[in-house]
Formats: structure tokens, sequence, C-alpha cells
């Protein structure tokens, strides 16, 4: 049923798929000046699959990307893992094709018995699936376009994007930040860095040449997932020692989020009530993520690999071209730090940012945890809508929610629907739904005005006589 090397003949039954759902459905949006009404920024695995979910609906879109073509998304650069943490089986971005899955797109090239012994998606097959979703699902795409200024006006979104010779400016209806970790983030990065010359130090996402690590002893920073796809990867290019320094004294165990994560949580996260949101995204931050098994083998089975409980960074300093770094309990000495730290909501980091923020609710501004919960970062989070619409803070007239936040940074609002493959799906059917219904709602006198000049004629009056003679059974009133 699945020989191998026959993606061509899962394509044909992708076709006959789409068609059996009458996808593309009807034209139904009327545009002003021929622009699709939707832009979404980015065009990794959450602006495909929302483009999908749109072209379900009927409803255009654009994508402006700003890195070009076949590079998208985060999975060639800058991750570093050998494999995806998530299950193989994943349904991912193929919302309502079950031959658009990954498991249907692997089968088909490398047959069963090769799917049966593929334990984890290696992450650069993931990210060859995803450029096969992209040329199925045909999205409108703008590469090297760099979002680098957004305006929020009266009723719509004015973008510039910083292109290869020029910059451009378009005038989005509704436009969807969809640009992942960039979206709002910046790289976490202790204040003790700030002083050492950046030759010694880099974020574990910033995607440089490790073979420059040959020889050399590397500390990482941090315990998560980054951590050890960075020290695997430091020690795989010639790495002479990696120093593992965490802060807690051992590794998280459970997957929290992996526990919670069900059709039921998917559904309801985003009418959670604020405090039931609070309570579980702290108790998720406390809990933290263990690193994934497989990538903390990779580095283990180094002995030149050392994990450091403890170890609480105190100061950095910086003699004969050595970095000592010191912690409360040990000094190391090294060659170059790598921080895998994480990323940190940004507000400051870019101008339209900084201007955002003052037209939109943060969640500390709607709602005051108890004293034990108190935690600065989440409070500094938007305050969205069950649509993943940004909420005015001050001047209701002001059009912030023709912008929306599809990605990680909308995670206290909308839970599992952003940041996951998991969840993609639901949260593009979710948005796609809004956009739908807000659309026809402000479009509706054209709407009903089509629906009243309507020419498509069922009867054409010429399917039926009446001037027969009367018969019997009928008999004129006199
Ligand atoms: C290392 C790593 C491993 C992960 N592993 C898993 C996993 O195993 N399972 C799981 O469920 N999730 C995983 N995730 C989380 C999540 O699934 C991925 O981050 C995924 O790539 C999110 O897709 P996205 O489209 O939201 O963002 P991205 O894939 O990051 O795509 C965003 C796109 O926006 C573009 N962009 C950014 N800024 C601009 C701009 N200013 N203008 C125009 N374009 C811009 C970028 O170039 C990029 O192509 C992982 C994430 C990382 C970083």
């Amino acid at each position: 049923m699945y020989p191998k090397n026959n993606l061509k003949e899962l394509e044909k039954q992708i076709k006959i798929d789409l068609e059996n759902f009458n996808i593309p459905p009807k034209d139904w949006i009327s545009s002003v000046n021929n622009n699709p009404p939707i832009v979404i920024i980015g065009a990794g695995m959450s602006a495909l699959c929302l483009a999908f979910a749109l072209k379900i609906k009927g409803i255009p879109c654009v994508l402006f990307e700003k890195k070009e073509e076949g590079y998208e998304g985060a999975w060639l650069s800058p991750a570093l893992m050998e494999n995806l943490r998530s299950p193989k089986n994943l349904t991912g971005p193929a919302l309502i094709s079950p031959s658009l899955t990954f498991q249907a797109w692997y089968k088909a090239q490398f047959g069963l018995t090769q799917w049966d012994e593929l334990e984890k998606i290696p992450r650069v097959t993931w990210h060859r699936y995803l450029q096969w979703f992209k040329t199925i699902t045909a999205p409108k795409i703008h590469y090297k376009h760099e979002l680098i200024d957004l305006i929020v006006e009266r009723k719509s979104i004015k973008l510039t994007f910083k292109t290869e010779n020029e910059e451009q400016i378009y005038a989005a209806e509704h436009c969807v930040l969809a640009m992942g970790m960039d979206s709002l983030s910046s790289p976490n990065i202790p204040n003790y860095a700030s002083h050492l010359p950046q030759k010694f130090w880099e974020h574990s996402y910033a995607g440089t040449d490790y073979t420059r690590f040959k020889g050399k002893n590397i500390g990482i920073v941090g315990s998560s997932a980054g951590a050890m796809d960075s020290a695997a990867t430091a020690l795989e290019h010639g790495a002479e020692v990696v120093e593992i320094l965490c802060r807690t004294d051992d590794f998280p165990r459970v997957n929290r989020s992996k526990a919670a994560s069900n059709q039921g949580y998917l559904s309801s996260y985003a009418y959670w009530s604020d405090t039931q949101k609070w309570d579980f995204q702290y108790y998720l931050k406390k809990e933290g993520t263990p690193p994934p098994f497989g990538s903390t083998l990779r580095v283990s089975k180094h002995e030149n690999a050392y994990f450091n409980f403890n170890e609480t960074i105190d100061k950095v300093v910086i003699q004969s071209n050595k970095l000592h770094v010191y912690t409360e309990q040990h000094h190391f000495i090294l060659d170059h730090l790598i921080f895998a730290t994480g990323f940190k909501l940004d507000w400051t980091k870019n101008i339209w940012l900084e201007r955002l923020q003052h037209q939109v609710k943060k969640w500390k501004e709607v709602y005051t945890p108890e004293q034990s919960q108190s935690y600065d970062e989440m409070g500094e989070y938007p305050y969205l809508s069950p649509s993943f619409e940004f909420t005015p803070k001050v001047d209701e007239s002001l059009d912030v929610s023709r912008l929306y936040c599809f990605n990680y940074n909308a995670h206290m609002s909308q839970g599992p629907l952003v940041g996951m493959i998991g969840g993609v799906a639901k949260g593009a059917e979710t948005l796609a739904e809004a956009l739908a219904k807000k659309i026809y709602i402000e479009q509706y006198g054209t709407q009903i005005n089509h629906v009243k000049a309507s020419e498509d004629f069922e009867l054409q009056g010429d399917e039926w006589i009446t001037d027969k003679t009367y018969r019997n059974t009928k008999r004129k009133i006199e």
C-alpha cells in the first residue's frame, strides 16, 4: 500500500482529497485594491499552516519572509538538535488531509519498514517535509522581505519591509505576526555578560560556526534542550572540554507540557479564567522542561562533557585571554561561554514594538497574581483575545485588534496553540475561523449587496407555461 518512491502518487491523492473537500472554495472576499486582506509575517511552520487554513476558507493571504527561499523557519539554523522532541506520528500542519502529514510523506518515500524503524524525526528531514508541505499548499510568499516597522492605523496596519534594494510599504487590513521567537523576544543574556567582549560569548541560537571550538574549553550556561544541543555540537566539533553550568540542583524529570497535552487542553485553554492561566503557566515555568532524552545522551556519551549542578555564576573576569567564571563553589577557566538561557520578551528591541507596547494590554495590566506567584516576565506578555488579537490599552479607536500574535509570545493567553507542532493546526484553524467571521462582518454591506445583485438564476422562467387553457380542477371566481 505504501510502495517506496511514491511521492507522486501521494501528491495525486492530495489533489483528489482537496477536490473532494471543494478546496479552494469559491471566492467571497471583496478587495478594495486587489491586495489580499491578510498579511502574515514569516513563512515558518505556523505561517504555512495558517495560510492553508485560510485557503480552506477561501481567504487570500500573502506571506513576507526575511530569509531566502528554502531556508525558512528555525530548523536548518539556528537549531542544532539531531531529532525533534515530538513523537514521529504528530499530524502537525496537515489540517483536513491525512495525506499531508509527515507520516504520509515519509512512508510514500521510504516505505513502511523504514517508517517502523524510525524512532524520532531528524531535524533536517522535518525541514524537508515543511518545504514539501509549502509546495503542495502553495501560499503566496515574498522572500527576502524583513519587517522593520509596523504602525497601527485607524483601519489598517502600515508595514515597512527591508528588501535587497529598497524599503517597501504595504497597508494590511489584518496582519499576523508569525515570526517565531523573533516576533516579540530577544535572546536572554545574563547581566554579567554585558561587560564581556563579544568574541568570548554567544547565545545558543546564534547560528555560528562551531568548528572554531576545536581544542577549546567551552562553558554552556543553562539546562535546556538548547544547552544539550550546543554542548553536543561543540563536542562533535572537537571541543577539548565542555562544562555545562546549571543553576538548579537537578534536571527537571517530567515534561509537564507533554503531560497536559490532549484535545480538551487544546480546545479549552483560551477560555480558561485568567487565574487558571496564570496558575498553570507559573507552575510550568517553575517546574521547567527536561532536556530531551536523546539530546542528553548525545552529550553524556562524551567523556569530556561535565554536568555541573548548583552552579550559579557570580562573576566572570578575563585574564590572559581566558574567561575565569566564578560560582559560589568553583572557578572555571574557559575559552568561550554559550548562553543556552532561552529568550525573553523584549518590547524595546525595535521601534515598532517600543511603540506598540503603549497601545496594547499586557497581562500585568489585567491580572494581579497572589504574592507567592508573582513573576515579572509573565506580566509583560500581551493580553490577547481568544482569537489571538492584541487588545487596546487606551485608545479603543486604534485598531490593534487587526494585529494577531500567532507565535510563542501568545502562550500566556493561548497556551498550547502556539509555539509547538502539536497545537499549530488547532491554532491556525481558530485564527482562520476568527478572521473569516471578522472579514465577513466588516464587509457586511458589500456582501449583502452582492447577494441582492446576484444574477445566478436557478430558474429562467421558461421551465413552465402559465397560459394553458383552464381545466376542470380550477375555476375563476366571478
Ligand atoms: C531548536 C528548536 C527545536 C524545536 N523542537 C521542537 C519539537 O521537537 N517539537 C515541537 O513541537 N516544537 C519544537 N520547537 C518549537 C516550534 O515548533 C518551532 O520553533 C517552530 O519552528 C515554530 O514555527 P514558527 O513558524 O512559529 O516559527 P519559525 O519556524 O521560527 O518561523 C518564523 C519565520 O519568521 C521569519 N521572520 C522572523 N522575523 C522576521 C521579520 N522581521 N520579517 C520577516 N520574516 C521574519 C523567520 O525567518 C522564520 O522563517 C522547536 C524550536 C526550536 C527553536
